[in-house]
């Protein structure tokens, strides 16, 4: 995978870790397989960074938890994060159909 792909993918992924973040706890590990599920190929060390980028850029909080003994830190989006999701999703909207329509070789 070229830079610049990964570059743009790494900006799907913020996209869709707020998504959840907006709607539930998400955690390192459980964020990971769910980006798994939807065909991201992702370790911690691309993971981690990211949750603490977005932590830092004021989009998600998170908080440290014990569970079955072990030290878990949720995230949850900031109602920033929720404004940015919510700036972001027609743009989206928009280049899903866009870029679906294209990719089927049907230009409009
Ligand atoms: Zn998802």
């Amino acid at each position: 995978m070229t830079d610049a792909v990964r570059d743009i993918l790494l900006a799907f992924m913020r996209v869709h870790v707020l998504h959840h973040a907006v709607h539930e706890r998400v955690f390192g590990v459980g964020m990971m397989k769910e980006l798994a599920r939807h065909g991201y190929k992702l370790g911690p060390g691309t993971l981690y960074p990211l949750l603490h980028r977005l932590e830092a850029d004021g989009l998600l909080r998170s908080e440290v938890e014990v569970v079955a003994g072990k030290q878990r830190r949720y995230y949850t989006a900031t109602p920033k994060g929720a404004k940015a999701l919510e700036r972001i999703r027609p743009q989206l909207a928009e280049l899903v159909g866009e870029a679906g329509r294209h990719g089927h070789g049907r230009q409009s």
